[in-house]
């Protein structure tokens, strides 16, 4: 992908603050951070989202990311981390090449990640996972 940043990034062609890097992955300070010492793990390979990554480079991926928690919640004291990774607009992806955010948290901070519990009616949550089954 010719015009995509983060393979540009991922691949050393643009300079970053890298903090580790293999064959399959890069992992970067994020440069808007939601918190001092947020890191991002951006795959090698441009895959837009999670849809299309093949089981294969997902086991190398995902494989990188206990390592990279340990790190980032030991160098910040952290107590605790959120390791979210989006797809698609809708979630608040904005750079459509496969990343994986690490976002330190401390109690009572103000960063946003989160959701208000919702709630179903009698059998629609078996319902919805009969449909899901289906799909997979
Ligand atoms: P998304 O919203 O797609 O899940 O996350 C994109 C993240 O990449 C954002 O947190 C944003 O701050 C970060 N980001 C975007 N462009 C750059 C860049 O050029 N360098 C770095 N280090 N981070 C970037
Ligand atoms: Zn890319």
């Amino acid at each position: 992908m010719a015009d995509c940043i983060f393979c540009k990034i991922a691949k050393g062609e643009i300079p970053s603050a890298t903090v580790f890097e293999n064959d399959d992955v890069r992992v970067i300070m994020d440069i808007g951070p939601a918190a001092k010492g947020h890191a991002i793990m951006l795959a090698k390979k441009h895959v837009p989202n999670i849809y299309e990554l093949d089981p294969e480079d997902a086991a190398k991926i995902f494989s990188v990311a206990p390592k990279i928690a340990r790190a980032v919640q030991k160098t910040t004291g952290a107590d605790g981390i959120n390791v979210l990774q989006n797809n698609g607009e809708a979630s608040g992806q904005t750079v459509f090449h496969l990343h994986v955010h690490f976002i330190p948290r401390f109690k009572g901070d103000s960063v946003q990640v989160g959701w208000k519990p919702g709630e179903y009616a009698d059998g629609e949550a078996a319902k919805l996972a009969e449909e899901i089954k289906k799909n997979i």
